[in-house]
Order: C-alpha cells, then structure tokens, then sequence
C-alpha cells in the first residue's frame, strides 16, 4: 500500500522528534548526564551586546530537508542554542570564555574552547540527523531508501573527519597540549556573531580525490572560525588541526595578513556563500539582509552546486550600499 502525503509529512515530523529526543547526552567524554540548552556563543555578554529587546536574527537552515529557511527572529535564550553539556561541564569546561573577565585571544586553551564549542554543536547538528534519517528507512515504502543511505554516509563520513578534531581538542585539554594553529585578528565593531566549520576542501577537490583514487579522502581538512563583537571590535578567531599545516596554512594566512579592505571581502564571502551558522542585531539584519530571502536562497543552492567553495566573490557585505550590489550580483551571476 502506498503511503500518502499526510502519512509520510508526520512519519517525517515524529521522526525529528524522536532523533532530537533521543540525542541528549552530554558530549564531555565520558559523561551520561542529560544535557541543557547550551549557547554556542557566550549569551552575557557577547550575545546581548547586539541584542536589542532581547531579540536576535538568525540565519535559518533546516537541516532534516538539507534547505535554506532564510532568516529568523529569536528570543535571546533560545537564539543560536545547542543540546550539547549537562549543566556541570558546560559550566566548567568554558569558564575560560564565559567569565566576566576579558578573554585573552592569544591564548591557546581559549581559542580552543571556541573552536571546540563549534565543532560540538556541529557534531551534534549531524549525528540528530543520522538518526533521523535511520528513522525514516525503518519505515518502508517511504522514500527512496538508496537516497536516504548515500545522505547517511556522507553524514558518517563527516562525524568520523569531526571526531579526530573534537578528540584532539579534548586531548589538548586535559594534557596541556597544543595540536592546533590559531590565529586572531581585531577589526571594526560589527553586529554578527558567527562559529563556523569551513571544508578546506572543495566538493570539486573530494570528487576529483575519489575518482583518481576510487575512496573518499582519508580525511577533509577543517578550519574552525568564530566571528563576534567584543569590547567595541569584533574579533575574528581562526584555527586548523597542525597535521594540516601544509596544506591549509597559507589560505588561512590570507584572513591575516591581507588589509582590511580585503578581509572584508573574503568575510562577506564566507558570510553570504559558505557559513550556516550565525545571528546578527535587529539593526544589522535590517540594514544588510531584510528583503534578501531569496537572494540568500539562491546563493546557498548555487554554493552547493558550484564546486569551489574557496573562490571569493565580489560582494561587500560592510559597505552601506551591499544590497543593491548584491541583489544585482545574484541577477547577473546566479539567477
Ligand atoms: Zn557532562
């Protein structure tokens, strides 16, 4: 018997409800204590700074449909939240980055604790979605099963590249050592907060790997980055595993050394093309992204088609008149 529309929306809807349920214990090794709603970036303090009435914007994707929602108004305690430590760890393993003294960028276990805050909630944003996709297999006659088991794997293939990182953060933790590079830099106040894994990789690169050599690569290259405003600048912090230095090191250096007129550039870029993951103020939202849904829309689909996530694009993202450049870029380039 086939199954109808209305049958296959909730077997779709419960499913969600039974994978986020069922993925909730808390990531510090070890531990099987429940988890609380974490922020992913410090909320007193970072957060609240560019929140106005408690309220923030996010940028939306639903990643059960793998689609771009667009924009969403949040209340501050729910905004930009993951189910990621039980009470006790996520108040003892950040401290370093939630007290009210000034964080200190140049040292190592703080950069870490962002890079490791970030790679968690997209650690977790994946393993909810295997889970609910193993949900839906075990439902026959839904969808078409072989679609479902080659988005499962990618997904595996993606917490197995994560769990070296993650693994190796917690290492550094609690032994004192230091497997990553990180990297900061100052620049003017800007009202968005972003925690993002970038691919050094591109789709084109992994496509080519497995074609020369009939498997996946060993593993993908991350750089972990965290953009935010801090103290009338906004800081942005940036970071790869060491084992990776040869590679990634010089297109990371490019965020640094670069003037900021570039930086810029390249930050619009990842902002509007690359990253899922961040929120901005009211003020921002309305000067930068409103009326842009499907701007926005077109960009992430043409991201994901297009093969080189690497390339910059020639967008602006902090010039006063980025949305009519933008919207005319997307009309010439994309739509
Ligand atoms: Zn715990």
């Amino acid at each position: 018997m086939k199954t109808t529309q209305p049958e296959l929306a909730k077997i779709f809807t419960d499913c969600i409800k039974q994978a986020t349920e069922q993925t909730n214990t808390c990531m510090y090794p070890g531990c099987e204590e429940n988890a609380i709603n974490s922020h992913i970036m410090q909320k007193n303090g970072i957060l609240s700074s560019i929140a106005e009435d408690r309220h923030l914007w996010q940028s939306a994707v639903n990643h059960f449909k793998q689609e771009y929602i667009g924009f969403q108004k949040k209340g501050i305690n729910k905004v930009y939240t993951f189910l990621g430590f039980c009470n006790n760890h996520d108040t003892s393993v950040f401290q370093k980055i939630e007290s009210k003294n000034k964080i200190d960028f140049s040292d190592y276990e703080s950069s870490l604790l962002f890079a490791l805050r970030t790679a968690c909630n997209e650690y977790r944003i994946k393993e909810i979605v295997i889970k609910h996709q193993k949900c839906i297999l075990a439902h026959p006659d839904t969808i078409s099963s072989r679609r479902v088991k080659i988005f499962i794997e990618q997904n595996e293939i993606g917490l197995q590249d994560l769990t070296f990182f993650i693994d190796a953060m917690w290492n550094d933790l609690n032994n004192n050592t230091e497997s990553f590079e990180f990297s900061f830099r100052e620049f003017e106040w800007f009202e968005l907060c972003l925690n993002s894994i970038y691919t050094y990789d591109t789709s084109q690169e992994i496509e080519n790997h497995i074609r020369k050599h009939g498997v996946d690569m060993p593993r993908t290259s991350q750089i972990f980055i965290s953009l935010f405003p801090y103290d009338n600048k906004s800081i942005l912090l940036m970071g790869y595993h060491k084992d990776d230095t040869s590679k990634v090191k010089s297109f990371v250096n490019l965020f640094f050394k670069e003037n900021e007129k570039r930086l810029k550039r390249r930050l619009s870029s990842l902002i509007t093309f690359n990253c899922e993951t961040w929120v901005c103020s009211e003020r921002l939202y309305q000067s930068k992204f409103q009326g842009l849904d499907s701007e926005f829309f077109k960009t992430m689909l043409f991201s994901a088609q297009n093969g080189n996530e690497r390339k910059t694009f020639d967008v602006n993202l902090f010039a006063d008149n980025f949305k009519e450049k933008f919207k005319d870029f997307v009309k010439k380039n994309i739509a």
